[in-house]
């Protein structure tokens, strides 16, 4: 396996599947899928989950609240897929944990480093809710800071696109997609890859990025197994 221990990044946005809200059961049920496929093959799979299906701290101050509770708002939207996705994940057998940046004790054990360390090694699938737990930040910052904490080998960060483009390729059909780039080429080429927070420490921490697209079946497993055909990585 070219992968051991990885952090997956799964948009809530992705989980809608095409609904315009909410949970898409089948994706739900497809995401429980692929993650057991990888648990399978031997990794120590962390994931994190965003919320922007159900709520995005960004929406508040259109709604004439207060930003901060918006993004807290937002925490607990990223609690709710989480419950979801570890309600899919042990249908299929899985062993799992959440735990959370916010305390919420009767649902999930709070954030504790080592402990998420010792699940891992124990082959449980982690999920980490509610982000940093700390507002104006987002679920992909979330997704670096975890993955820099349990010493991930790699994140990888699951969308509907297969990778990065030279331009958004649902609006541009001359869009190229990358297969390699450097750290540096995101910065200079402004590529959208992770909102900056997200990305510099990655940068920093040396911790490569693989951009790829979660809806192709087997795909995940296709990283594990070194495919690089499959997504876009992003490293020094
Ligand atoms: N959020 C936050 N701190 C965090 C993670 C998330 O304040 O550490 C809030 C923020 O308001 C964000 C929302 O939770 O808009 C949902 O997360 P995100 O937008 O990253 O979800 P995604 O775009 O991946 O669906």
């Amino acid at each position: 396996m070219k992968y051991k221990r990885i952090l997956l990044k799964l948009s809530g946005e992705a989980l809608m599947g095409d609904q315009q809200y909410g949970i898409d059961t089948k994706r739900l049920i497809q995401y429980a899928h692929e993650i057991k496929g990888a648990a399978d093959l031997g990794a120590e799979i962390a994931v994190v989950i965003g919320g922007g299906n159900i709520y995005r701290g960004s929406q508040a101050e259109s709604m004439g609240l207060d930003r901060v509770q918006g993004d807290y708002m937002g925490m607990l939207a990223t609690v709710i897929n989480s419950m979801a996705l570890q309600s899919a994940l042990e249908k299929e057998g899985i062993s799992t944990r959440l735990l959370s940046g916010i305390n919420i004790q009767q649902v999930c054990e709070p954030y504790i480093r080592r402990r998420a360390m010792r699940h891992l090694e124990k082959n449980r699938v982690v999920i980490f809710g509610a982000g940093i737990g700390s507002p104006y930040f987002t679920t992909d910052s979330a997704a670096s800071l975890r993955a820099v904490e349990i010493e991930a080998d790699v994140v990888l960060k699951g969308t509907r696109v297969d990778g990065i483009y030279s331009a958004d390729p649902e609006k541009n059909p001359d869009a190229v997609r990358f297969t390699h780039l450097t750290f540096q080429d995101v910065f200079e080429q402004n590529l959208n890859v992770m909102d900056m927070t997200a990305f510099t420490l990655c940068k920093e921490n040396d911790l490569p990025i693989i951009v790829f697209d979660m809806n192709r079946a087997g795909n995940l497993c296709r990283i594990l197994n070194g495919d690089d055909s499959v997504g876009t990585l992003v490293s020094s």
